[in-house]
């Protein structure tokens, strides 16, 4: 099959989430099972790529209503993938990814951008493969612009994976002029503009990156308004969990440790990385003893971070574990997690910000991960987490709920400890469980551990799901 991978951010040339991963991680593995994949995206100024090794493909200008915009097609070879860079000074080469009061018109463009590289190469895609709102406007643009109008256009079919929700790219409504057709509803949602919701009505297929996440989209609690729009499509909807790549996520071959370690050795090279992380942040002998519990992820509401701030003073009080934070996002989270670590300098450390070492570094210097979130399509660290033998504690919601099996005291089975509600004390009473574990029963803990390392969150197993969903997209779904 040939795809063409359309995504906002890719690792590494940018990342502000788990996205990032999926999109690096998954065509890798497509590719792998034999499949002809390309991956587009645009050339942010923070891309760093040698340019001696890009290949000029073409140049579009691109109209948007009054607008004419051009854009570049860069082919860029990294680890036997081809990747094409959507150049356009103005629009891409900022500070940030996200965030501008012209964002609507940036991946307007780049969505544009994903149809018209197809002028440029002898490559037509059986399946554009779009990822979250930032190419919400495709399957439009295809329907409107391209499809039995632009030779080869006809039999393009459109795979749309959600990995949030919540961020739907919503405008004004008078922003329809740029699309270049009359006003149409398809696009329109509580009288706005709304890229995600384009895509639920036109793309072939949707999916979402896990089995629960999907189930919980359908309802109005986790449907953030657009559950209603989500049943309609419910027989072309599927929820796929989400892999990570094992080589890139492998305590034993990573180099951003202090200390490689395997499932043979990894006491030893935990508590090693450990001893060097907390040298590191200045703390002194005594805290090398003591469990870590970490928290890494962006300090948005959707983490749980308002819960975890709640409990961390008594986490503090009535234990004696250390505390690592790593993040960046709202100002209130990041200044309370500053405040806190000048508060109790040899009980928390912080660093605000967003660093892929430290969080390897404290993924496999920890004992204990923190991810209480509100709601999780997938997660990402928790998995992480796991691989690095550092049992996470998670709350039963999305992609959590599908991959952490809670710790029983009688089965001895388990690879982390869940709870349920969304509430602090629920959070505290299972953090405090976990710890007990480790004081009172370090040989349950220890046996976690081994099944936590054992857990399988392969990149294969995803992309066979996925390539069993681009087979039944090919076959009129
Ligand atoms: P989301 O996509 O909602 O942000 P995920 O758990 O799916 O959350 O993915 C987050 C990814 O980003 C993980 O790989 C995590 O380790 C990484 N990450 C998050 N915040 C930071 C940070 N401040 N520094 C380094 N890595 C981070």
């Amino acid at each position: 099959m040939r795809i063409l991978f359309s995504a906002s951010e890719v690792y590494p040339f940018s990342k502000t989430g788990g996205l990032a991963d999926i999109a690096s991680f998954l065509p890798k593995s497509i590719k792998q099972l034999g499949h002809d994949i390309k991956v587009i995206t645009p050339l942010y100024k923070s891309v760093s790529i040698d340019f001696h090794k890009v290949t000029y493909l073409g140049t579009s200008n691109i109209l948007m209503g009054p607008l004419e915009k051009s854009v570049n097609f860069l082919s860029y070879n990294h680890e036997g993938l081809e990747f094409i860079f959507v150049q356009n000074q103005e629009y891409f080469e900022r500070d940030n990814l996200y965030g501008y009061d012209d964002d609507h018109l940036r991946f307007l463009l780049f969505s544009y951008a994903t149809l018209e590289v197809l002028r440029h190469i002898s490559f037509m895609p059986d399946i554009i493969h779009l990822n979250d709102w930032q190419t919400g406007m495709v399957p439009y643009l295809l329907d409107e612009h391209y499809r039995y109008k632009i030779d080869g256009y006809e039999y393009l079919h459109t795979l749309f994976t959600i990995h949030n929700l919540e961020y739907q790219g919503s405008f004004e409504a008078s922003h329809y002029h740029y699309f270049n057709t009359d006003f149409n509803y398809t696009y329109i949602h509580f009288e706005r503009i709304n890229y995600l919701k384009a895509a639920l009505e036109r793309a072939t297929m949707l999916n979402t990156v896990s089995p629960n996440y999907k189930n919980e989209t359908l309802t109005q609690t986790y449907g953030f308004s657009l559950d209603g729009a989500l049943s309609k499509r419910a027989n072309d909807y599927v929820g796929i969990l989400n892999g990570i790549d094992e080589d890139v996520f492998n305590p034993q071959k990573d180099p951003f440790i202090y200390k490689n370690y395997s499932r043979f050795n990894y006491l030893k090279g935990k508590k090693e990385n450990k001893v060097h992380l907390l040298k590191k942040y200045g703390f002194s002998n005594e805290a090398y003893d003591k469990p870590v519990i970490s928290y890494i992820g962006r300090l948005a509401n959707q983490k749980g971070i308002g819960i975890l701030s709640q409990i961390l003073e008594e986490l503090i009080f009535y234990s004696d574990a250390i505390i690592f934070l790593l993040g960046s996002g709202q100002k209130e989270y990041e200044d309370y997690f500053i405040g806190l670590s000048h508060k109790y300098p040899n009980r928390v450390a912080c660093y605000i910000g967003y660093n892929e070492q430290e969080a390897h570094q404290i993924y496999a210097s920890s004992d204990l991960f923190v991810m209480p979130s509100y709601f999780e399509p997938c997660g990402l660290g928790q998995m992480i987490s796991m691989k690095y033998a550092t049992l996470p504690i998670v709350r039963e919601t999305g992609g959590l709920y599908d991959t952490v099996k809670p710790y029983n005291k009688y089965t001895k089975e388990g690879n982390g400890f869940t709870f349920s509600r969304y509430d602090a004390f629920d959070l505290k009473d299972k953090i405090f469980e976990a710890l007990n574990l480790y004081y009172s029963n370090y040989t349950d803990f220890k046996r976690m551990m081994r099944q936590a390392l054992a857990s399988d969150f392969s990149i294969k197993t995803m992309a066979l799901s996925y390539e069993k969903l681009y087979e039944k997209i090919l076959r009129g779904r």
